[in-house]
């Protein structure tokens, strides 16, 4: 999966390890993947 904005590759959240389960996550804005230019805001 790429970035919306930027196409750079998205990385897997390191915080919740890619959404997995139901906790609530701010790095990566609960999508589980991480742009390194954009954080969570990837999409648009
Ligand atoms: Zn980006
Ligand atoms: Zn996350």
């Amino acid at each position: 999966m790429k970035c919306e904005k930027c196409h750079r590759d998205l990385y897997i959240c390191q915080i919740c390890k890619g959404n997995q389960g139901s906790l609530s996550c701010s790095n990566c804005k609960n999508s589980g993947m991480v742009c390194p230019e954009h954080g969570g805001y990837w999409r648009r």
